[in-house]
């Protein structure tokens, strides 16, 4: 049986910021249910809940090199549901609030790519794969050959890193080179770490992993381009022979509107269903219960990319309109200042909830009707797929992953999905909004299958895991 450790920074249920946590978890279960023994390490941070940390068993205490540094490694096992999980212990770097956004994180990763290496003769699992997930993991394939290449544990070992997002790159100075990552001036220049005269951590990854993958075949292309490819664009290029993209899927048992308990009424294609569940949404919101008005919706970071100055442009005007808008988000605070404010200028019409909350996400994408996702870039996205899951039909702009899962409704042929746009630009998006709104108001019976197609689309992880077995087994049998 193939043996694949994902190493990550996120995972769900334990930490999660984004996509990249739910990712995480889906596509291991995904590939152990088609007989791939695939483990999961993450850093174990403070605020995992203490319901697992409690049931964590400690396996093993070593010693991690950082350069010149000797630090504490402690590797602890979890089994939960059916699945093995591993956390890498040293609460120096890891017991602290949040995830990221301290300013020694080029250290803390650091040292997790040299102690998740350390860890593996600890595992009783000798991985065939290491799959290494962004930036925060992209030293592992150099530190391999630099650092293990004469170990005979380590000689087979092959690596794969995928791309969740080329905007975050792990850019640190170069006086880490020597100080922290331990390697000497060779590893300068285009085939090395550096990157306009930083170390670039992601860069590492790119150019030292066996396979790069990313999160939709639209995104894979794009990045390769001066527009998308965050100055990467050319490495990427280069190494474009060993990069695919595979579309990223999502947990069908876990977002579920017939079992999910997060929300109000379990619901299985039934619109009646679904408009309890925007009446209970709307009472708790503290709107107007009103189950004739269309419920707009974003769960997000807010963050440029997710075109939050798109929806911000227009939010007036598209308040004027006889909607409801409820936004869950979390991010720059110009963003949250914004919408605090248009909510205080419209409060029968917009709530703004500026934290991260899992069971309130999932109530809102059961209880809206439309939701919202202009995103300037997407590598794949999952809201839209979270979205369709639950009947609530995605209007999305037309880039990355957003281009590969929705099809806007064409009326000539009777197909789609949901909304789009192309062009990144608010009115654009306002007028795509208003489309949609006409089939709400005006078209039911377009809108009715419409949101059919919706529950009939499948993005669970079926076809992409199958796609990543063959990767492995080119890899490992080439
Ligand atoms: P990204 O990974 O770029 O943030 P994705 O669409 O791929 O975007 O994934 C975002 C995930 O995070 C989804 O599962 C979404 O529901 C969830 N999410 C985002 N913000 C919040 C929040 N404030 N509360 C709860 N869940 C959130």
């Amino acid at each position: 049986m193939l043996k694949v450790l994902f190493i990550a920074s996120e995972c769900t249920p334990f930490a999660k910021t984004g996509g990249l946590g739910d990712v995480v978890e889906s596509l291991p279960i995904a590939l152990r249910n088609r007989k791939i023994d695939a483990r999961v390490i993450i850093p174990k941070y403070e605020n995992i809940p203490a319901e697992f940390k409690k049931e964590m068993v400690h396996k093993k205490t070593f010693t991690v090199p950082v350069a010149w540094r000797q630090e504490y490694g402690g590797l602890e096992i979890l089994k939960h549901e059916d699945s093995t999980y591993y956390f890498l212990d040293n609460e120096k770097y890891f017991k602290r609030a949040g995830l990221y956004g301290y300013y020694d994180d080029g250290e803390r990763f650091t040292y997790f790519c040299r102690g998740v290496l350390e860890s593996l003769p600890y595992m009783d699992f000798q991985p065939d794969i290491l799959h290494c997930n962004d930036w925060h993991t992209g030293m592992i394939p150099l530190f391999l050959k630099v650092f293990y290449w004469n170990n005979p544990f380590y000689q087979n070992i092959k690596t794969v890193l995928t791309i969740h997002n080329l905007k975050f790159q792990g850019i640190f100075p170069m006086e880490i080179l020597g100080d922290l990552l331990g390697l000497d001036d060779s590893y300068r220049g285009d085939e090395g770490v550096e990157f306009f005269g930083n170390v670039n951590f992601l860069k590492a990854g790119i150019v030292h992993a066996d396979r790069i993958t990313t999160v939709s075949e639209s995104y894979a292309e794009e990045i390769k381009t001066d527009y998308y490819g965050e100055k990467l664009n050319g490495i990427l290029k280069k190494y474009e022979g060993k990069m695919q993209g595979i579309l990223n899927g999502i947990d069908y048992k876990k977002y579920n509107p017939e079992t999910d308990p997060y929300i109000y009424e379990n619901f299985r294609c039934s619109s009646v269903k679904k408009e309890q569940n925007k009446v209970k949404l709307q009472e708790d919101m503290r709107l107007p219960v009103r189950p004739e008005v269309p419920v707009l919706a974003m769960v997000s970071r807010l963050t440029r990319q997710k075109g939050l100055d798109l929806l911000i442009h227009i939010i007036d005007e598209l308040l004027n309109e006889d909607i409801q808008l409820i936004i869950l988000g979390t991010g720059e605070w110009k963003y949250e200042q914004a919408l605090r404010e248009a909510a205080e200028r419209h409060p029968q019409k917009m709530k703004a909830y500026f934290m991260f909350n899992e069971p309130l996400a999932h109530k809102i994408y059961a209880g809206a009707d439309l939701y919202l996702m202009p995103s300037l870039f997407e590598p794949c996205g999952l809201s839209q797929l979270i979205a369709l899951r639950y009947g609530t039909l995605p209007i999305v702009r037309e880039t990355g992953g957003l281009k590969d899962t929705i099809i806007s409704y064409n009326e000539q042929m009777g197909v789609g999905n949901g909304f789009s746009f192309a062009n990144f630009n608010a009115h654009d998006f306002l007028f795509t909004i208003k489309r949609a709104l006409d089939f709400y108001h005006n078209r039911k019976p377009i809108w009715n299958k419409l949101f059919k197609n919706a529950f009939k689309a499948n993005f669970s992880w079926t076809s992409s895991a199958q796609k990543y077995i063959k990767l492995y087994e080119d890899l490992y049998g080439g």
